[in-house]
Formats: structure tokens, sequence, C-alpha cells
């Protein structure tokens, strides 16, 4: 294949991607996004498998047939609920794909047209370092986030005295290495490099507590992104540069997305201290919780209240995840809207653990897009509402968001379903949500609690519903 053509056919792969990005920002386009994105890749391992530079293919074929037959198994095994931390383990991938292929490049350098061994252009030798640098902390930090978001760390945010100072000097200390090694080209001061790198990693992470943990992953997506970018220069492939950025600017605005989502600054998701252990924070909350009264309700009195109802909104949250509640809450909504209800969904930014969590388990249990309505375009309802139907939700609910300073979560927009004339909460327990508060609404004259299992609960109230009809 000619340079040529190839560059052609990494360009077509790259408007694919683009057009992957754009049909992934929807839920009614986004089968199409992963289509493009499936058509994008497979141009371009094709195109880079034709290439002359390539002349055996017994090892590639080998390791993508072992890596496509790891990534079935896990995508098919994989539960959405642990989504966040499998893309954690992805992301270590890249990191440290991108360490070997500066690595690479450090020994062979003229495999890689980037000058002979001990006279690598100083360009190179830069780009190469960088690429090893966000790599190497890519690969420790989304290893960190991972064992965090699996429990296998602890989820509390781990802090030290002048660990900001502590860090700021690896920082400085990377840069003062790149100059060194760009100078004098010494091998042992890439791998120094690298080694304090992948210290900094576990270190910048360390610190964020299980809370910020989604948004630590958006930051690591789009700092694997960097390193792919890194890879590109050195490799000089315009398809890696192109895909790179992509990753690296949509992982960024994610975060950001995110942390609007909550009222975050970024700086304050980076510097970390945010966000609690689920057992301890449980405890505190069952002891405050113990002293108040709730009104304990069935799911055969919201069935009730529902099919009397003129309006009802629905509120999905992470526990509808958990539960897999999603098509029995579909069914349930179906039901009343076939006697005259009006049914809606309403989301929050970031109910669940993912942005777009949510959208993605109602759109798989065939909600039509049309009642599914975000935050801001369904909040001023919910005070003409008859029923807010929470299910599985707690966080994105909490009114503390609006009033108490000293709250985690102060700041966070919320879904104002304390407005609805009545309000069903469906989780197991009184326990707090993710953010490890109490939730003052569980409390409310309006609120009645359904404690049970969100798709056992959906299941008997479909059950009541039909029963009375
Ligand atoms: P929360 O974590 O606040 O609450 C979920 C509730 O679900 C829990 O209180 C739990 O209560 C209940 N639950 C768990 N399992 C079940 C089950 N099987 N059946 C019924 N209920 C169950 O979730 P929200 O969606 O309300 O809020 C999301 C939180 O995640 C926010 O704090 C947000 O800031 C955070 N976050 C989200 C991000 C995103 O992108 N989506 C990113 C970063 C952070 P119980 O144990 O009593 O059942």
């Amino acid at each position: 294949m000619t340079p040529t053509i190839s560059t052609l056919l990494y360009l077509v792969a790259a408007i694919c991607f683009i057009m992957a990005l754009r049909g992934l920002s929807s839920a009614a386009t986004s089968r199409n996004g992963n289509l493009y994105g499936i058509c994008g890749m497979v141009i371009a391992v094709l195109t880079t498998l034709l290439s002359p530079a390539i002349t055996k293919y017994g090892g590639i074929i080998g390791g993508i047939t072992l890596g496509g037959v790891i990534g079935t198994i896990i995508a098919k095994k994989i539960k959405m609920t642990a989504l966040p931390q499998l893309v954690a383990a992805f992301h270590s991938l890249v990191g440290l794909a991108a360490v070997f292929v500066a690595g690479a490049a450090l020994y062979n350098p003229k495999a890689f047209g980037i000058g002979a061994v001990d006279a690598i252009y100083t360009a190179s030798l830069i780009e190469m370092s960088l690429g090893a640098i966000i790599g190497a902390i890519t690969f420790s930090g989304s290893v960190i986030a991972f064992g965090k978001l699996q429990g296998l760390i602890s989820g509390k945010p781990l802090m030290y005295k002048g660990q900001h100072i502590f860090n700021a000097v690896l920082g400085l200390g990377l840069v003062a290495l790149i100059v060194f090694f760009a100078l004098s080209q010494y091998h042992g001061i890439f791998w120094i490099m690298t080694v304090v790198s992948l210290v900094l990693g576990v270190l910048l992470i360390l610190p964020i507590g299980g809370a910020d943990m989604p948004v630590v992953i958006s930051m690591l997506n789009s700092y694997s992104g960097w390193a792919a970018v890194g890879i590109g220069f050195t490799l000089n492939n315009h398809l890696l540069l192109i895909t790179g950025a992509l990753v690296g600017a949509s992982g960024a605005i994610l975060s950001y997305i995110m942390c609007k989502g909550m009222n975050r600054s970024i700086i304050n998701v980076i510097l970390g201290g945010f966000g609690t252990d689920s057992a301890s924070a449980s405890e505190a909350v069952s002891s405050a919780a113990s002293d108040k009264p709730v009104k304990l309700s069935s799911a055969e009195d919201a069935a009730y209240m529902m099919s009397n109802a003129s309006s009802v909104i629905i509120v999905p949250g992470y526990g509808m995840a958990v539960a897999q509640a999603q098509h029995s809450l579909r069914e349930m909504g179906d039901f009343l809207k076939s006697q005259g209800v009006k049914v809606r969904y309403a989301i929050h930014p970031v109910a669940g653990r993912m942005p777009g969590h949510m959208n993605v388990l109602l759109a798989e249990a065939n909600v039509p897009y049309d009642d599914v309505l975000e935050l801001d375009d369904i909040n001023s309802d919910f005070g003409t509402t008859d029923v807010a139907f929470v299910i599985g939700a707690n966080d994105i609910t909490n009114p503390a968001a609006k009033t108490n300073t000293a709250s985690p979560i102060y700041g966070m927009p919320i879904l104002d379903v304390e407005k609805a004339k009545t309000v069903f909460f469906v989780k197991r327990s009184l326990a707090s949500g993710y953010a490890g508060v109490d939730n003052e609404l569980f409390y409310r004259d309006n609120t009645m609690m359904v404690l049970g299992d969100a798709k056992k609960v959906c299941e008997n109230l479909l059950k009541a519903l039909k029963g009375s009809h």
C-alpha cells in the first residue's frame, strides 16, 4: 500500500472517529456512533497491517486474537455498574503501551526513523519523554483508581501533610529529568523518569475520595489520549495524533461536565479529600437516622397513589442500575400510561456512576426517548406533579445540596422531587448514597419510604396495578 493511500485511509478512519463521538452524544444516535467507531477502528487496523513496514504477521495476529478473545469475554461478563473500574483497567493498558513504545523507540530509533542509538533527534527525545511520563502516570493512577472502585483499596481519601508540595517537587523534578535526558540521551535517566512518573501517578490518585473517582477516570481517559499523542509523535503516525487528541479533548470535556453536574471545580477534585468509605458513611447515617420518624409504605400503596395520579415523574439512580430494575420499571411506566397517567423520567447529569448511565439503561429497556428529560427541562415541573417516584436515587435529590453549606454535596444542582405532592423513595434502607450524607427528605411529611430491592418493588407494584384493574 502506498503512503498516499494509507494517509487517505487514516483520514477516513479519523472522520469515522469524529462521527462516533458525535453519535455517542445522544442515546438515540449512540448505536450508530458505535458503528462508526467500529468501522474507523477496522479501517485503521487493516491500513496499519498492510503497511510495507510490517513484514511478519505471526505476533500481530496472535496478539489481536488473544486480546480480542479476552475483550469479548470481559464485555459479555461485565455488569453496567462495574464499567467505571473496567474503563480504569483499560486506561492503565493504554498508559503502559505508551511507556513501551517510548522504550522501544529509545533502543531502536532507526526503526522509528528518529535517528540512531545515542544520536536521536532532540525533538524526538522530548516527545518520547512526554509519552513515557504521561503513560506511566496514567498506568499507575488507573491501577489505583481501579483498586478504589473495586473495593481493593479504601475509598477514603488518603491525605498527608505537605502532599501537594511533594507532588509539585516530583513534577518539577520530571521537567529537570527531561532536560537532562534530551542533553545526555542517557538511558538510565529515561527509566528514572518512568519510575518517578509511576510514583507520581499513585500519589496523585490516592488522596482522591471514592465519590470523585468517576471524574478521575474521565481525567485519566484524557491523559491516556495525550499519551497516545506522544506515541503518535514518536511513531510519526497521523492517525494516532488525531485519535489521541480526540480522546484527550473529549475526556477533558467529560470531566468538566461531571464537575459542573456536581458544582465542583476540577482543581478541587484533583486536590482530593472528598468522599468517604461507604461502610463508615452508612454507620454514621444509621445512627443519625434511627431517631427520626419515617413513613414506611408498600408497593401496593404506591400502586394505588400512582394509578390515581394525573402525572408521575420517575427519578432513577444508581440503585436502579444495581437492581437492574429498568425493564420492570418501564413495564410499570407503560401500564400507568395505558391508564391515562402522564409518566416521564427525570435524569440528573450525575445520576448513577457515570454520565449517561441512566439514559443507557432506560434506552436498553426501550423507554421512549421523548419521555426522558434532563434536569433543566423537567425540574420546574415537580411543583405540579402528583407523584415523584425516586427509584434507587439518593444524593441527586438531597436538598442539603441547596441548604447545608457544610455538606460535601453543597452547590450540586438537585432534582426538586420534594416539591411533588407525594414522594416515594424506593431503596433498601435509610442508608446514605455515594457521597455519604444523610438525606433529610426521607423524614418529610410528603415522603413515603418503600424499602426493598428496586426490581422486586417494581414487580410487586406492577402486580398490584394490574390486580386493581
Ligand atoms: P446514590 O449513590 O446517591 O444513591 C443510590 C441509592 O441506591 C443508595 O442510597 C442505595 O440505598 C440505593 N440502592 C442500592 N442498591 C439498591 C437496590 N438493589 N435496590 C434499591 N435501592 C438500591 O446515587 P444517585 O444516583 O442518587 O447519585 C449519584 C452519586 O454518584 C452522586 O453522589 C454523584 O455525585 C456521584 N457521582 C456520579 C457521577 C456520574 O457521572 N454519574 C460521577 C461522579 C460522582 P440503600 O443502600 O438503602 O438501598
